[in-house]
C-alpha cells in the first residue's frame, strides 16, 4: 500500500537516533518499550543504556538479584514493571527461548496487546500493528474516523485500518514508523501536515478536521447509589409501584418499592446486588416487609408470571432470582 511505502522511506531518512533501534534484539526492544510507558524518549535514554549495561542479556537480567534491578529503574517509578521484567526474564532464562509471536509474548508477565505487538513485528517481522495513543491518532487522522475511540465501531474501525495498512508491508519499519510519524510530526495540537509523507492520503487533512481527530467522548463518572427494594408479599404476589422513588433511572417503570438515595461514602455500602443503568452505579438492597409498613397507595400485586406482562425492570427479575434460591 501507498501510505506504508511512503512511511517506511521517510522514516529510514528521519527516523532518530534511539540506542534501542541499533539492532533488532528482542531483548532490547522490550526493555525499551516497558521503560518507554508513562515516560518520555529523554528521559529514558540514560536509564535504557545503564541498565543494558548492567544487564546485556535476558540471562543476565535473570540472574541478577531483584534489589539490583529496582535499583537501576530507580526513578523511573511504576516499580511493578521491573519486578514483572524480572519474573519474565527468569521465565525467558529457564525455558531457554526467547518467545517469538505475538500470542506467546503475550504469556510473560508484564506484557500486553500493545508491547507483545511491538516485540513480534520489530524484531520478528510478524505483520501485527502497534496500537498506542500516537498511532490511534494517525490512524483516526489518516482516515478521518469520526466514531469516538473508546466506542466499539471506534476501536473496529482504527483495528480493522491498521491491519489493512501493515498487510504485505515491513511490519518492523511500518509499525516504527507509524510511531514515529505520530511522534514528531502527527501531533496531538497542530501537527505539522505540510511535513507529513503522507499528506495526499490524508482524509482529515484534506477535510480540515485534523484538530477534531481522535474524537474522544468525555466519560461521564460514576454516580453510586443505594436503593433499597422492599419485598412485600401478599400470598404468591409482590407488590409493584410505577418507579417514582426519587431514582433518576427507571421513570415510570413497574419496580418494587423502596427508597433511593445517593452514596457519597467512600466505603460501598452492604448490599445484596450491584446493577448498572447508564451511569449509576446501583447498590441494591432487599428488605422483606409487611403490607402494613407500605406507604405508597399507588401499588398494584403481581405474581412472577403477571410481572412479565406488565414490563418489569430487569431489576426485579434480579431480586425474585435472589428470592428464589
Ligand atoms: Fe497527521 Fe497531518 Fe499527516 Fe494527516 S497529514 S497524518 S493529520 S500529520
Amino acid at each position: 500500500m501507498k501510505i506504508s511505502q511512503a512511511l517506511s522511506k521517510w522514516y529510514r531518512a528521519n527516523k532518530r537516533d534511539l540506542p534501542w533501534r541499533k539492532s533488532q534484539d528482542p531483548y532490547k526492544i522490550w526493555i525499551s518499550e516497558i521503560m518507554l510507558q508513562q515516560t518520555t524518549v529523554r528521559v529514558v535514554i540514560p536509564y535504557f543504556e545503564k541498565f543494558i549495561k548492567s544487564f546485556p542479556t535476558v540471562k543476565a537480567l535473570a540472574n541478577a538479584t531483584e534489589e539490583k534491578v529496582l535499583s537501576h529503574w530507580s526513578g523511573l517509578g511504576y516499580y511493578s514493571r521491573a519486578k514483572n521484567l524480572h519474573k519474565a526474564a527468569k521465565k525467558i532464562s529457564a525455558q531457554k527461548y526467547f518467545p517469538r509471536t505475538y500470542i506467546e509474548l503475550l504469556e510473560l508477565s508484564g506484557i500486553g496487546p500493545y508491547t507483545a505487538a511491538a516485540i513480534a513485528s520489530i524484531a520478528f517481522n510478524e505483520e501485527v500493528p502497534t496500537i498506542d495513543g500516537n498511532v490511534i491518532r494517525v490512524i483516526t487522522r489518516l482516515f478521518d474516523i469520526s466514531h469516538d475511540v473508546n466506542s466499539r465501531s471506534g476501536k473496529e474501525a482504527i483495528a480493522h485500518n491498521a491491519a489493512v495498512l501493515i498487510k504485505n508491508q515491513n511490519p518492523s519499519e511500518h509499525n516504527q514508523a507509524m510511531m514515529e510519524l505520530g511522534a514528531t510530526i502527527c501531533l496531538p495540537q497542530n501537527p505539522m501536515c505540510i511535513l507529513c509523507p503522507v499528506n495526499k492520503n490524508c482524509q482529515s487533512f484534506k477535510a480540515h478536521t485534523m484538530n477534531q481527530r481522535p474524537v474522544k467522548q468525555k466519560v461521564r463518572k460514576q454516580e453510586p447509589w443505594l436503593w433499597t427494594l422492599y419485598v412485600v408479599k401478599k400470598g404468591n404476589q409482590l407488590a409493584l409501584v410505577k418507579n417514582s422513588n426519587g431514582t433518576p433511572w427507571l421513570k415510570n417503570t413497574w419496580v418494587l418499592p423502596g427508597e433511593a438515595k445517593e452514596w457519597n461514602n467512600k466505603t460501598p455500602p452492604l448490599c445484596d446486588f450491584k446493577h448498572s443503568i447508564t451511569h449509576h452505579k446501583i447498590f441494591v438492597k432487599i428488605q422483606h416487609k409487611k403490607q402494613k409498613d407500605l406507604k405508597n397507595p399507588n401499588v398494584v400485586w403481581a405474581s412472577a408470571g403477571e410481572m412479565k406482562n406488565l414490563g418489569v425492570s430487569s431489576i426485579v427479575q434480579k431480586v425474585l432470582n435472589l428470592l428464589d434460591r
